[in-house]
């Protein structure tokens, strides 16, 4: 028998931009053969108290977790942050606060496509998103389903992503902030998918402002990335984590599971976490 246990540090449910509710992902996981999983949703802890009840149940080891956005010059930055207590009331509401911006962005991105003749409301948005933190995905599962485009991956192409004409900037934390946000309730936090980053120089400075990790594998890129990563990691004395970054049907397939990180990875982030408190 395989006695190795694996983990995957970075899922979306449906209290953000992921298609699972939480129950789903952690069965999931379980078919999948994982012993621990991480949900990872942007700006929200919502989802962790049904993970937890289902976690039980199903025998798979629960992760707080959280993703968080930030801005360093033009560049988003995303941060996760792992073993903190969701529970914290200030922490709470700074993320009732940041998922109140993100509705408030909702109105300008619609505000940008209604200037391109498209016919979409912000209500329409919110029917979507329901009680999750709102963002991009949810417009983009609007465009889709008004055929307007044919698919997500399409809504980012030309409307949403980066730089494109219906792209609107969310509350702007600094990396420091955010990294200080989630240590001051016991977070560890890590650099998610730096590959995506594309500013490998910046990495060093996170370091200084209090970072603690970074996420060398993720489930979109190449193992070529994940060894500089990995590289990169043990040159800062960083942590490293991994995950798949499922978001359910939000992208092209359905991720979880593609990435395995080994399960003593995620001794060393607790490990880390219990040495901040
Ligand atoms: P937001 O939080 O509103 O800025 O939206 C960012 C989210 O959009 C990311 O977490 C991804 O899940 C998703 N996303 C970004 N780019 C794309 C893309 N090209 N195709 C599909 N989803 C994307
Ligand atoms: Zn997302
Ligand atoms: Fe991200
Ligand atoms: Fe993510």
């Amino acid at each position: 028998m395989d006695l190795k246990k694996f983990v995957d540090l970075h899922l979306h449910t449906l209290a953000s931009d992921g298609t699972f509710t939480a129950t789903e992902v952690v069965q999931r996981a379980k078919a999948l053969g994982l012993s621990a999983i991480a949900i990872t949703d942007h700006d929200s802890v919502e989802a962790l108290e049904e993970a937890r009840t289902c976690g039980a149940k199903e025998d798979i080891e629960i992760i707080s977790g959280i993703e968080l956005s930030a801005y360093s010059d033009k560049s988003e930055i995303h941060i996760l942050g792992y073993f903190l207590d969701d529970k914290n009331k200030r922490f709470l509401k700074k993320l009732e606060e940041l998922r109140t911006a993100r509705k408030e962005r909702i109105h300008r991105i619609v505000e940008k496509l209604r200037k391109l003749k498209i016919d979409i409301t912000a209500e329409e948005v919110f029917e979507q998103a329901q009680d999750a933190a709102a963002g991009r995905p949810h417009v983009a599962q609007v465009l889709v389903k008004k055929k307007v485009v044919p698919n997500i991956k399409e809504a980012f192409k030309k409307f949403l992503g980066d730089g494109k004409p219906a792209c609107a900037d969310k509350e702007k934390l600094t990396p420091r902030e955010a990294i200080t946000l989630l240590k001051d309730v016991g977070g560890v936090p890590v650099l998610a998918h730096p590959a995506f980053l594309y500013q490998d120089e910046l990495i060093p400075k996170l370091v200084v402002e209090g970072l603690m990790g970074i996420e060398a594998y993720h489930s979109e890129q190449n193992a070529r990335l994940s060894e500089k990563y990995v590289a990169l990691a043990k040159e800062q004395n960083l942590l490293i984590t991994g995950g798949s970054d499922c978001h359910g049907h939000g992208k092209d397939r359905i991720l979880i599971g593609t990435v395995k990180l080994p399960y003593e990875f995620l001794e060393l982030v607790r490990k880390a976490h219990l040495q901040l408190s």
